[in-house]
């Protein structure tokens, strides 16, 4: 017998492979907005629609006025590993854009039934890909405005398992409008609007003013109420090793659920028991056992002592330094809860 036939071993069809794969990245309907949007967002988009149907288990539809791809670059993306963010190892280390992965396209379109169209500005024409369960069916040039839409339709049409596995449309729904949510509060400067079944759902003004921190509270207001943008405390302060800036909710807004605790890190939401813990402690004895307070706070601090490659969908990060963020996040929140007079000045030490 020859090496070749005994053995066991094959390497799988890539098809195959990103299907498996897609599991990790696409969970339900809300996983692919937050992969289309952040693409948007990367692509430098100044308005971002997302149109959905049904919840999204009938289509996603991301549209954005970002730079657009070229011919060759709209058939690319689509396979696994392929991404313009990222070439060498030390571009890992600095990264500053949401993807880097070039695994969301690829994972979506294993999944789905997907049709992109893109144009440069500078491009005459378009081009549109169409993409059914990882193979493809159509590219040609089409004409489209400029920037990028992805229509993702039937979701897991071709891994039943998965698609019994989504919950009801109500349930779908509300994981992408807290989706929704964190990617509209990390760019206030962006447009944002969200269709669903035809009824428009959100639709979220650019804020142009010139502080950054104006910018937010308005956002806040827009999407959580205007109660929200007054009763925040601003926050914004520096050290050597990073900056903390954003709002904590005034006591009164405290909340039964930790549901409304933003913490962005270098503009990526993550969830961060430990730092989360910092803040909640800082409210002792301001909020009533049990409850949360309302905060969103962006922190930003060189690439290099974050490491976001521990999660595919990179909702937890790893500090090179916790203990010593976490120590300065709670000077921070307990200094600016200070000065808004809710807790007593510190006093320096003799
Ligand atoms: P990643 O974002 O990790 O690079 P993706 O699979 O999400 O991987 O996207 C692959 C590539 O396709 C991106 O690196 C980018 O070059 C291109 N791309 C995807 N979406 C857009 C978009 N909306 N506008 C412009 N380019 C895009
Ligand atoms: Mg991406």
């Amino acid at each position: 017998e020859t090496e070749a036939t005994d053995s066991l071993i094959r390497i799988m069809p890539e098809s195959l492979a990103n299907k498996i794969a897609a599991g990790e990245v696409v969970q339900r309907p809300a996983s692919v907005v937050k992969e289309l949007v952040e693409n948007a967002l990367d692509a430098g988009a100044r308005q971002i629609t997302v149109i959905l149907k049904d919840a999204g288990k009938t289509l996603v539809q991301v549209i954005d006025d970002g730079c657009g791809m070229s011919p060759a670059d709209a058939r690319l993306c689509f396979q696994r590993h392929a991404t313009s963010k990222i070439r060498t190892i030390e571009d890992l280390e600095r990264i500053r854009t949401l993807g880097f992965r070039g695994e969301a396209l690829a994972s979506i379109a294993a999944v789905a039934r997907v049709e992109l169209k893109t144009k440069r500005a500078h491009d005459e024409a378009g081009y549109r890909v169409q993409i059914e369960g990882g193979r493809l069916i159509a590219a040609e040039p089409c004409a489209t405005a400029n920037g990028t839409s992805v229509a993702v339709r039937n979701l897991f049409y071709n891994v039943p398992a998965r698609r019994n596995f989504l919950k009801t449309p109500a349930t779908e729904f509300k994981h992408i409008v807290e989706t929704f949510q964190v990617l509209a509060l990390s760019h206030p400067e962006v447009g944002f609007t969200l269709m669903h079944d035809d009824v428009e759902i959100y639709r979220l003004v650019p804020e142009t003013d010139p502080s950054p921190a104006e910018r937010l509270r308005r956002r806040i207001g827009t999407l959580f109420g205007p109660e929200y943008a007054l009763q925040t405390i601003p926050v914004e302060e520096t050290t050597s090793y990073l900056s903390v800036r954003g709002f904590l909710g005034r006591p009164e807004l405290h909340r039964k659920s930790r549901g409304e605790q933003f913490f962005f890190v270098n503009r990526r939401y993550v969830r961060h028991r430990y730092l989360e813990h910092a803040v909640t402690s800082s409210y002792e004895q301001l909020i009533p056992e049990g409850t949360h307070p309302f905060f969103v706070l962006f922190l930003e601090l060189d690439p290099r002592h974050v490491d976001v490659n521990v999660h595919p969908t990179k909702a937890e990060v790893k500090f090179d330094d916790e203990r010593g963020i976490y120590g300065v996040l709670r000077a921070i929140v307990r200094r600016a809860l200070s000065m808004a007079d809710l807790i007593p000045q510190l006093t320096a030490a003799p």
